[in-house]
């Protein structure tokens, strides 16, 4: 009797996902990972957000990006000395900043990041399991006439790719948002965009996926052992895992780990990015999420506490707390566009992990082996992406083992 089943290695949202896609539908999973549900996909923002999918690699951000190389304040920054893998990546980046790219593809992701808010639903409502959604749209707020002109003429252009938004004046901004500073001269909404506790939500997809039967084993993936083109185990730190399938979702070692195992995965750089939670009640925190047009930072409120993220760091050691620094940034951004957070004394929770970026700025899902998938490279989207790319995943691997069995 065969008792391999599908092996799926990463617990974050990516694999989490792919991991309750495929139990649910008749699977026997086994999710490995020395440690589930701790990297970038609980420390994140938490922000669902259809309006945030123009890939980064475009024009305008090129510009950007070039102009940070010599900024020390910028929100993107590169770990000096700039590495040659950097500079790799920084050229395949290039290339794909061509103009009209990030457009033509953006629609696409557009529609899975609206059709990902409705599956984590779902996923609440058929599972019994907490993960809630809020459908707060997202406010980019400005506290400059320029910034705020900038930033209204780039989100007009996202309507084109079926985003929908609204400007508003500061007053009409204070008057959606509560504790919203008098600072903000303007505001641009994106009312379809939602937002989740994130490490809530990821250790609920996990809940589900062990709810359908999925085994989570606490183990480093180290190999694979194969034969021809298919995949029978997965070796592991703790063990052989007989394997019919596998998923790759290891974030941003995905490229490194593929290159061990003899693969070949377009390359995923960590950009590194922070976040700081501090607890906050209603009496302090905004009801909608926010943006800082200005600075670039994320206020995202849930349940009891706030989380504050921005800024984004590549090249150098993403596992190396980043300086004290980048979180009182942070800190004085909130403060300012949502006074009422000063009252805050408590020093919060600091987190920091990695993006897996790809230069395309598209994540990578498909066939790396006739019976193993990958599904990595998401940058700034995961949350966004994970269930439409967990349910193009598990469309790619069911045809494998349909046609192994035919
Ligand atoms: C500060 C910050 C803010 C962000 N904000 C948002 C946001 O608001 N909205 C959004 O959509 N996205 C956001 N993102 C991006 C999002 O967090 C990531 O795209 C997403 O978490 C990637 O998920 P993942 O499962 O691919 O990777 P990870 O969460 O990194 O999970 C990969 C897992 O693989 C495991 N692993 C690695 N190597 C091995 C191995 N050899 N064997 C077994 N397991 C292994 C790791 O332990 C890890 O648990 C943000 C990211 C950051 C850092």
């Amino acid at each position: 009797m065969d008792h391999s089943g599908t092996v799926v290695i990463g617990g974050g949202i990516i694999g989490a996902y792919c991991a309750y896609e495929l139990a649910r539908a008749g699977e026997s999973v086994v999710i490995v990972d020395p440690a589930p549900a701790s990297g970038a996909s609980t420390g994140n923002a938490g922000m669902l957000v259809p309006s945030y999918c123009l890939p980064m690699a475009n024009p305008a951000t090129l510009s950007a990006g070039l102009a940070s190389l010599f900024s020390a304040d910028s929100a993107v920054s590169f770990a000096r000395p700039i590495t040659a893998d950097t500079l790799s990546w920084l050229a395949r980046f290039v290339v794909a900043s061509r103009p009209g790219r990030a457009v033509r593809v953006a629609p696409e992701l557009v529609s899975m990041g609206a059709r990902s808010i409705d599956a984590y639903e779902r996923l609440a409502a058929r599972e019994g399991i907490p993960l809630e959604v809020r459908r707060c749209g997202w406010l980019h707020a400005a506290e400059t006439p320029a910034a705020l002109r900038a930033h209204t003429k780039a989100a007009n252009a996202l309507r084109r790719l079926g985003v929908r938004m609204e400007t508003l004046s500061g007053e009409a901004a204070r008057e959606r948002v509560q504790h919203l500073s008098e600072t903000v001269v303007g505001a641009v909404h994106f009312p379809d965009d939602a937002a989740v506790d994130p490490t809530s939500a990821c250790r609920a997809v996990l809940s589900a996926a062990a709810k359908h039967g999925a085994r989570t084993v606490r183990a480093l993936a180290t190999g694979l052992i194969r034969d021809g083109d298919r995949v029978t185990a997965v070796r592991t730190d703790g063990g052989d895992i007989p394997a019919h399938a596998v998923v790759l979702a290891a974030g941003h070692r995905t490229t490194v780990l593929a290159r061990r195992l003899g693969l070949g995965v377009p390359g995923i750089a960590p950009a590194q990015g922070w976040s700081l939670t501090l607890p906050a009640d209603s009496g302090q925190a905004p009801d909608v999420a926010l943006m800082s047009v200005d600075d670039h930072v994320v206020i995202n409120a849930t349940a009891g506490m706030v989380r504050l993220t921005g800024g984004m760091r590549f090249g150098g050691d993403p596992d190396e707390a980043p300086p004290q620094e980048v979180f009182d940034r942070l800190r004085a951004t909130a403060n300012r566009l949502v006074p009422s957070l000063s009252a805050i004394t408590d020093d919060g929770q600091k987190f920091w992990g990695a993006r897996p970026m790809t230069a395309s700025g598209l994540p990578v899902t498909r066939r790396l082996l006739g019976n193993m998938v990958v599904a990595a490279g998401h940058g700034p989207l995961g949350m966004t992406l994970a269930p439409a790319t967990a349910e193009l995943a598990a469309r790619l691997l069911q045809q494998t083992l349909t046609r192994s069995t035919r």
